[in-house]
């Protein structure tokens, strides 16, 4: 979201290594917990860790996200997702750059006067299209059947365009497709926090329910209903535009570690959701 976010067009291992010993049960004798100690594999032990250690695990505050949204929402997801639901991810404001609804710059280009990350699109977009990679990438290595849909152009001034993300987006939803928009909300006292802005056009499901435990919950009407969830789109903000975590993205040696733990949040959730 940006700061301009009212106008209409607006348009997450860490610690849970599960190891065998934390799923011993309470009656194990001392004789079978050395067993373990000695590294005898347990068949629980396959269990592969949601999220990689080099992640900060979740929490509140969050040390990834910073705060959940100011305001925040009461909706529930009830109706349940199909393992093979088709997830449909777009990058937030892929097709309006140069419009009303451009997105944020960010902490750094607005305050700290420093350049955009790529000449020509506010740096909410570069961030946007990054997490959407990630996203995709190893939501498809974790068996989650995900493609990203990118715009035939950064600037498309008729909404009804084809190509924009809204289009596709309310074709997709109404074939039964899950739709999730990437954003960075804006920096601080301008931005909310994190949270899951939900699809208004369809009942809310276990994959909003689990996008909005990981992330927090924006009001299902937020802003009066958003363009975006009209037709279909679950907008999730990831967080703040904002140090630390802007920091982070920006410094070339932790980029690709910050990009990746974000991603992890996001698909770690859909896992949850479709299962
Ligand atoms: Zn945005």
């Amino acid at each position: 979201m940006g700061l301009s976010a009212g106008v209409q067009r607006h348009r997450f291992a860490i610690g849970v290594v599960i190891t065998g010993l934390s799923l011993v049960p309470l009656a194990m004798t001392k004789a079978a917990e050395q067993r373990n100690w000695l590294g005898t594999p347990a068949p629980t032990q396959q269990t592969k860790p949601a999220l990689s250690a080099a992640c900060p695990a979740p929490a509140n505050p969050d040390p990834l996200l910073g705060p959940r949204t100011k305001m925040p929402g009461r909706w529930i997801g009830r109706t349940k997702a199909a393992a093979n639901l088709s997830i449909v991810v777009m990058a937030g404001h892929a097709d309006s750059q140069g419009t009303g609804s451009s997105g944020t710059p960010g902490y750094a280009v607005d305050k700290r006067r420093l350049p955009p990350m790529q000449a020509g699109i506010r740096d909410e977009l570069f961030w946007n299209r990054q997490v959407q990679a990630a996203v995709v990438r190893l939501g498809t290595s974790r068996g989650l059947t995900i493609r990203s849909y990118t715009p035939p152009s950064i600037t498309i001034l008729d909404d009804d365009n084809p190509g924009t993300n809204w289009s596709r987006a309310k074709a997709w939803s109404a074939r039964g497709e899950y739709i999730l928009e990437i954003h960075f909300d804006a920096y601080r006292p301008h931005g909310f926090g994190s949270g899951l802005i939900p699809a208004i056009n369809r009942p809310l499901n276990s994959l909003d329910e689990s996008l909005g435990q990981a992330f927090g919950r924006f009001p299902r009407n937020f802003r009066g209903g958003l363009g975006g969830p009209r037709r279909g789109i679950g907008i999730l903000e990831m967080a703040m535009l904002e140090p630390p975590l802007e920091d982070k993205l920006r410094d070339q040696a932790t980029r690709s570690q910050t990009v990746n733990c974000l991603a992890e949040r996001v698909v770690d959730a859909l896992v949850k959701g479709v299962s």
